[in-house]
């Protein structure tokens, strides 16, 4: 396996020609603007790279990934019960960039932006502003004081939105702290530009002591194409895991969870969490109840080994782990 199959800056030139215009992206995939409920006006902008619109099937105004990135009225719905920070994330923050929300590991706001805007997003209302990080990433120091935390999971934003030289150094900041075992990169950006994998990003995760454990997230099967695939290939030599959230609209389909485990494995990822949806504000129209939920997951359960049944998860607020609702029985 080549250790990094595209050019350094091929990644960059895609994020920066990312579409951010919804007539644009209507162009491009053959709607028009009365085929969908499409409007620019939600506070929380379109952004969606080229390579991922490219996999979406044309004149399809329901296709699972455009509905996942396309700005849409409903998000402007005030409901009951959804808001700006449902797992209370705020009382999380033990210092500017870093929240303490599960026993032994930390999460490091690495970075304050996404390659992608997910309609769904659990932190579409974060203040980012306020944890910033410097070049010498000041939140490490509370890890440096505390020998319980045994693994730093870097989480934004998108953690792969920082350049190479600034991951490397981020990375081998964490790699000298003795008292951490394992790395851990939640990230979308392999999902969306793949060329994103470069020999730089593989040889800094490489050169590490420490394990690394990369949670990749894709939600359903039609994400994962050839060049996806050949990314995934070139980081084989890590933990790939897979998060997803349990979308309506998008992948609450026996047939679509079965298909995505298939397509995960056969890429070199094991499924690892299908999340229930947060109750995020602009996001209602996502939601699944727990009880479709559950009987989509026996479904899944009683036609996929084990080992490529996701947990079905909530976060729960102050719960020092995610709440499970269904392993891999039935
Ligand atoms: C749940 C979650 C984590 C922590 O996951 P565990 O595997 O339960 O430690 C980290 N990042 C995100 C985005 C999560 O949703
Ligand atoms: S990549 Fe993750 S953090 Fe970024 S917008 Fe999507 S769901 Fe939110």
């Amino acid at each position: 396996m080549p250790s990094g199959p595209w050019p350094a800056d091929a990644w960059r030139r895609e994020l920066a020609r990312a579409v951010t215009a919804v007539g644009e992206l209507l162009d491009l995939v053959g709607l028009s603007t009365e085929q969908v409920d499409a409007t620019q006006e939600t506070g929380f902008a379109l952004r969606v790279p080229r390579p991922y619109i490219a996999r979406m099937r044309r004149g399809d105004p329901y296709d699972p990934l455009l509905r996942q990135v396309l700005p849409t009225v409903q998000e402007s719905q005030s409901v009951a019960g959804y808001g700006a920070d449902p797992l209370r994330e705020s009382s999380a923050v033990v210092d500017s960039g870093l929240l303490r929300k599960y026993a032994g590991r930390v999460l490091l706001i690495a970075a304050g932006s996404c390659a992608v805007n997910c309609r769904y997003c659990f932190r579409r209302h974060f203040p980012y502003a306020e944890h910033r990080q410097g070049s010498d990433f000041p939140a490490l120091d509370a890890v440096r004081r505390d020998a319980t935390i045994k693994e730093v999971i870097l989480s934004g934003g998108d953690p792969l939105v920082l350049k190479d030289s600034h991951f490397a150094d981020l990375v081998r900041r964490i790699a000298d702290i003795d008292h951490v075992r394992r790395i851990r990169i939640h990230t979308r950006l392999p999902v969306v530009i793949p060329q994103r994998v470069t020999a730089a990003l593989i040889d800094v995760l490489a050169g590490v002591p420490q394990q690394v454990v990369i949670v990749l997230h894709f939600n359903h099967g039609n994400e994962i194409d050839g060049d996806c695939i050949r990314a995934l290939g070139a980081l084989g030599r890590f933990t790939l895991l897979n998060q997803s959230v349990l979308l309506r609209g998008v992948n609450d389909d026996v047939n679509v969870l079965v298909e995505l485990s298939e397509r995960l494995f056969a890429a070199g990822v094991l499924p690892y969490y299908l999340h229930m949806p947060d109750a995020v504000a602009g996001t209602a129209h996502f939601d699944v109840s727990e009880a479709e939920a559950k009987a989509l997951h026996r479904r899944m359960a009683a036609r996929l080994p084990g080992y490529l049944t996701p947990k079905l998860v909530r976060e729960t607020p102050g719960l020092a782990a995610k709440e499970l609702l269904a392993s891999s029985g039935i």
